[in-house]
């Protein structure tokens, strides 16, 4: 298994639970911990419910007091806060930093699977037998299966399946995201500002001393020189909101001196088939639905419960891919076709988008009051598109 995330560590807690013999591979010299909040739905939390972790992720819940919406003169359009729609979530969602998900998720398996941190796969030829894989570090091994949840540009697929442009769907957006000092007097709350086709976005997860920005906005999909060169991915984020109002011109000066900035096109990928012979893909790696949708680690989670589960019900791993990607595509397929609804909601592309999401934010306290919100959301239903199979029970456990 490689990457050590979200997809990494769940399917290698299941695995071994299952009793496989499992090593799991990561690129950084680290765990990566911290990091911006990730969200846990529907079909999700059943899964960290089964892995037992549930109330120690729910006492990482990120509270957010209230969510404020600003137009392109930084004037407040609406302002909405979690009471208003906690109906429609309830309890079926939960919001952390991605880096606490991944160490609760590693202590799991520290001591029940091999881990090898700084290290990638090169090379891997595909046998009757087995997997041959070579390391950068030199190493080389035979495995019975390889799974990579290396993230969008992930290189162990390209290995086996092709380059990542066959895969990848550009979504019209870029991205920025950056750690900034919170000299914004922000303390647990999001404010947005838009221009259609744009998105300058503060979140505040606590009262500690900083915050997280986001800029996102419509443009022709970089280059692969922009993708390698930071200073000019910086510069490119600064020259599309050089004119913008509300606080964005601080927000985009502290952005040039952020250590952790990370910059990245808006994509999904889409793949025909998640494996083939030995080896597999999964997460973002196999079905990255863009943040837009803010499901990519629930679907990781879910993806990684069938997988393991598959592999566990199956002696041949080649029809336990093939049962796993049969049961999982639906639910995947669906929460990749909330896309649309995320950048509505995010960074509308157009001012008709914009005035339909403003008017629908102010009006959705009083819709859910109604009790009428539910049957409006488009995201109804694909957070909950699949019945976990209860594989315990399967393998009389
Ligand atoms: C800015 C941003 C905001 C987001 N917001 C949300 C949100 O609100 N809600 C939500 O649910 N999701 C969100 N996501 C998406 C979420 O982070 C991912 O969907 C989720 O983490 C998927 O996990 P993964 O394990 O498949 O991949 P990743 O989290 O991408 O992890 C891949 C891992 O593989 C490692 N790796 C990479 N290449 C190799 C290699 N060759 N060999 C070994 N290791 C390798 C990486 O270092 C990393 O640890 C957001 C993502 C971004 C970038």
């Amino acid at each position: 298994m490689t990457g050590a995330s979200i997809a990494g560590p769940a399917l290698a807690y299941w695995l071994a639970r299952y009793g496989f013999d499992v090593t799991l591979v990561e690129r950084a010299p680290s765990l990566r911990t911290g990091g911006y909040a990730i969200d846990i739905r529907g079909t999700a939390i059943d899964v960290i419910d089964r892995i037992g972790i549930l109330p120690a992720v729910r006492a990482e819940h990120v509270v957010t007091r209230q969510a404020t919406f600003l137009n392109a003169q930084g004037r407040q359009v609406a302002r909405v806060n979690p009471e208003d729609f906690a109906p429609r979530v309830g309890d079926r969602h939960v919001e952390l930093a991605r880096g606490t998900l991944t160490s609760q998720l590693f202590a799991l398996i520290r001591s029940q699977v091999k881990h090898r941190f700084g290290d990638v796969i090169t090379s891997l030829s595909d046998t009757p037998n087995g997997v041959d894989v070579g390391f950068k570090s030199g190493a080389r091994e035979r495995f019975d299966l390889v799974v990579s949840g290396e993230g969008l540009h992930s290189t162990t697929r390209a290995l086996v399946f092709g380059p990542e442009a066959s895969f990848s769907r550009y979504l019209g957006y870029c991205f920025a995201i950056c750690e900034l000092p919170n000299k914004f007097g922000l303390r647990s709350e999001v404010v947005i500002y838009n221009k259609p086709g744009k998105a300058a976005l503060l979140r505040s997860t606590s009262d500690g001393p900083t915050l997280f920005a986001l800029f996102a906005h419509r443009r022709p999909p970089p280059s692969p020189e922009e993708f390698e060169d930071p200073q000019r991915q910086r510069n490119s984020i600064a020259s599309a909101f050089a004119d913008d109002g509300w606080q964005v011109a601080e927000m985009v000066a502290a952005m040039q001196d952020a250590e952790d900035f990370y910059f990245d096109a808006t994509t999904q990928i889409h793949m025909p088939a998640w494996s083939a012979g030995r080896v597999a893909v999964l997460g973002d790696a196999a079905f990255g639905p863009s943040f837009f949708t803010g499901q990519g680690t629930s679907m990781a989670l879910v993806g990684a419960y069938m997988m393991a589960g598959a592999l566990a019900t199956h002696a041949e791993p080649t029809v336990a891919f093939a049962s796993y990607e049969a049961a999982t595509r639906p639910y995947v397929a669906a929460n990749q076709r909330l896309v649309k609804n995320g950048s509505n909601v995010i960074a509308p592309g157009s001012s008709v988008a914009l005035w339909a999401r403003n008017s629908m934010i102010r009006l959705a306290p009083l819709l859910n009051r109604l009790g009428v919100l539910g049957l409006l959301d488009p995201t109804r239903g694909a957070f909950e598109a699949l019945a976990l199979p209860d594989f315990d029970r399967i393998l009389c456990r």
